[in-house]
């Protein structure tokens, strides 16, 4: 049954996937879900009215999103617990004076974002989505959501016939160059970017002469599936990082609405580009609306700077998962297993923020949800990635840890997860949301490192026979060890239930 479940969850991650093609419709899919939960829509320009229980949302410029539902201690007392992922994803985008003619074709220009595997790009069926400025009468253009749902266009490769070399040196592909896609062949009398006009404002419901503006980047026109003997892994684009923002997503509507402290979600753009945008990681979009939520609870600076003092967050975003035919790329003694669990990131030079409080603390949550969770470092001889976390964490000086589900071939445009993590992760922030409301329950701040465990800890958790631990046992040094759930019994078992 707990498989059953897992599987399902999965499943509806591989639709909010499909949903989402760019950030904007992540964004408004995650909306979607959020009002038809209830939760009401909040204008960042008009003041807000909130009351204990009441779940919110607003987005800033369509391609960010924070939600949430408002504790029933103020923030100073009982803090936030807040979730992190970011929802753009390494990709091509369409450059404004798109299309035009060359040498008898019709080709789209195109920018890189972010840091995409190119050659996955290549001689795959991709289409067109994004964002169309649409004219209204008496009133400001309005932003409409576009994606063709037909393949319309192609990266094709040179034949090998002209690089005979290339599997042994490796492709080479210039951004400005070679990643033009072929939208068709020149049409003559008849102009292309009329058709593609009209194919657009069909697809968006609206007129072509009332389109002012487009903003389009391709998009991979598969879509999610299944993808393994036993259907035990699924492939997908953007799994980095939407697996992520489901993952915070489900956790919010599962948690209770009854929470002491206030629990939010935070969905930012522009991660793969540095988060310097606007509802970035790097921007005052969550700060702001953080400290908002603590003005409404009660004025004063310094309740808000006591509900930071008293906050957590969790950041989600994709982990490496061991690959077979690359396994000397990983370090030996932190190898995540696809449907191993979640995965703790940790590095040095705080590339990841995760910290040894935020860890136990983590893993704790874990444990009471009885999800087993893996351990990351990257190669000490290999620069580390980075992510949402650090950058947060030093803007809001809120104690976080960096998670994120094992998956292979991260930012190729076709990526590929476990069946079962995204239940473990979903439970584990679960926790992590309502932990928080049961320690504020016992005391009314942070427990200081060095206090002692709640009585809980010190249990066996009856569903997994884990001993669970807390901070306070890792600062003795008495760590778990660094891959539970990557043995052969895990990976055949569902969450544990
Ligand atoms: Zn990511």
């Amino acid at each position: 049954m707990a498989a059953d479940r897992a599987r399902k969850t999965t499943l509806d991650l591989m639709d909010f996937i499909h949903a989402g093609p760019t950030a904007a419709h992540a964004v408004a899919a995650a909306a979607a879900r959020l009002e038809a939960a209830g939760f009401a829509r909040l204008d960042e320009r008009a003041p807000w009215r909130l009351r204990p229980g009441q779940g919110f949302h607003l987005s800033r410029g369509a391609t960010g999103l924070v939600a949430g539902r408002v504790g029933s201690a103020p923030p100073a007392e009982a803090g936030f617990r807040i979730i992190g992922a970011h929802c753009d994803s390494p990709g091509l985008r369409v450059k404004p004076k798109s299309p035009y003619e060359a040498r008898g074709y019709l080709q789209l220009g195109v920018e890189v974002y972010g840091g995409p595997l190119l050659a996955s790009w290549a001689d795959r069926d991709l289409t067109l989505a994004g964002r169309l400025l649409v004219r209204r009468r008496g009133g400001e253009p309005r932003v409409a959501l576009v994606r063709v749902a037909r393949p319309l266009c192609r990266i094709p490769l040179a034949a090998i016939h002209f690089q005979r070399e290339v599997n042994q040196e490796g492709l080479k592909l210039d951004a400005q160059k070679h990643l033009a896609p072929i939208l068709g062949l020149d049409g003559g009398r008849a102009p292309g970017a009329g058709a593609l006009l009209e194919l657009l404002a069909g697809a968006a419901g609206v007129r072509p002469a009332d389109v002012v503006g487009a903003d389009l980047e391709l998009v991979d026109a598969q879509p999610p599936a299944l993808a393994s003997l036993r259907e035990e892994l699924f492939a997908a684009p953007r799994i980095d990082n939407l697996a992520g923002c489901h993952a915070a997503l489900e956790a919010l509507l599962r948690a209770p609405a009854t929470a002491r402290a206030t629990t939010v979600i935070a969905l930012f753009d522009g991660e793969e580009i540095g988060s310097q945008v606007p509802s970035g990681a790097d921007s005052f979009f969550l700060d702001a609306a953080l400290e908002r939520l603590s003005l409404a609870a009660g004025p004063g600076r310094e309740a808000w700077h006591r509900a930071r003092a008293a906050s957590w967050m969790v950041s989600v975003d994709g982990a490496h998962a061991l690959h077979p035919n690359y396994a000397e790329m990983h370090d030996p003694h932190h190898l995540p297993a696809l449907n191993g669990g979640p995965v703790i990131k940790v590095n040095a030079k705080q590339r990841y923020a995760t910290s040894l409080l935020t860890r136990g603390r983590f893993e704790e949550c874990a444990a009471r949800a009885g999800s087993p969770v893996q351990h990351y470092v990257h190669r000490s001889d290999l620069p580390c990635g980075s992510t949402i976390g650090p950058i947060a964490a030093a803007r809001l000086g809120i104690p976080t840890v960096d998670v994120g589900n094992p998956m292979l071939a991260m930012h190729s445009i076709r990526e590929t997860g476990g069946v079962l993590d995204q239940e473990w992760m979903i439970a584990a922030l679960v926790e992590h949301l309502g932990r928080g409301e049961r320690r504020s329950a016992r005391r009314s701040a942070r427990p200081p490192a060095a206090a002692p465990r709640p009585r809980s800890a010190r249990r066996p958790d009856r569903r997994t026979g884990a001993s669970r631990e807390t901070p306070a046992v890792r600062r003795s040094g008495v760590g778990r060890p660094p891959s539970r759930g990557r043995g052969p019994s895990a990976r055949g078992r569902g969450p544990a239930r």
